[in-house]
């Protein structure tokens, strides 16, 4: 556990362990224990079997149970409980098919990490959803303010949501994000699936419901699109299960109803 971060990133890398630790720890939910890496290796190496059945393995889509998770890990930066980002190595290993991929994350926590990767970069698309940073975690990031940059610029769209937002309004935020990928035309998805925003979660902000999941679901398969879903957050309570399972009846549902 790092007991120094840098109050701006970047000026300058220390030869000192702790103060390396403090540079690429940017808080105090990342500890390295002797057994945090083969941890987060096996959870990466989820995410890339499921992208792999949907890139050679003939399937249109696949669900990574991650863990850790990955969406607040960055090219240099561990946080948030993530070390590895296992969207984006799902979205790598999609990407030596497709030329254009988009990774939709839906965790209520924004997907810092997963934009700090792809921020520069037009081939990959990022979406988030996620609580208004201003009052919620990662606080630094997420702010709608940051659409990319470079080749990027354009291909990053946060989409802060205030608290105690509910499913309608939720889907219509979704509406406006997807609207930016008719331009982009995606050949492959990643979905962040986090189950974090429902309404009795214990970190709860936003109040999506049980059906709302199955809801967001439909929409996130209507696009037709190969698809990898890559676990992110969703907290200890009783309806997690129920919450994961309304999703994917409602992904696999639309699917069918396509076929
Ligand atoms: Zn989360």
């Amino acid at each position: 556990m790092p007991n120094v971060h840098p109050r701006r990133p970047g000026r300058g890398y220390p030869r000192s362990i702790v103060g390396r630790a403090g540079y690429h720890l940017y808080d105090l939910a990342c500890p390295i224990t002797p057994d945090t890496w083969t941890s987060a290796l096996w959870g990466a190496h989820s995410a890339t079997s499921a992208a792999l059945q949907v890139r050679d393995g003939g399937e249109r889509s696949a669900y990574a149970i991650c863990r850790p998770p990955g969406h607040h890990a960055g090219r240099d930066f561990a946080g948030g409980f993530c070390y590895l980002n296992n969207a984006a190595v799902a979205a790598a290993v999609l990407r030596d098919k497709y030329q254009r991929v988009a990774i939709v994350d839906i965790d209520v926590h924004h997907g810092n990490g997963t934009q700090d990767i792809f921020y520069d970069r037009g081939d990959v698309m990022t979406i988030s959803l996620h609580g208004d940073p201003a009052e919620f975690y990662p606080f630094f990031w997420g702010y709608e303010t940051e659409r990319g940059e470079g080749d990027g610029l354009g291909a990053n769209v946060n989409l802060a949501l205030p608290r105690n937002a509910g499913d309608n309004q939720y889907l219509d935020a979704l509406h406006i994000g997807l609207s930016h990928l008719r331009d982009f035309r995606p050949q492959a998805l990643v979905v962040a699936l986090g189950l974090d925003s429902y309404k009795n979660d214990p970190l709860a902000f936003l109040q999506i419901t049980t059906t709302g999941f199955e809801r967001i679901a439909r929409v996130l398969s209507s696009l037709r699109l190969p698809t990898v879903l890559v676990q992110e957050g969703g907290y200890l309570c009783e309806d997690l299960g129920m919450n994961l399972a309304s999703f994917l009846t409602g992904f696999e549902a639309e699917q069918l109803q396509q076929a």
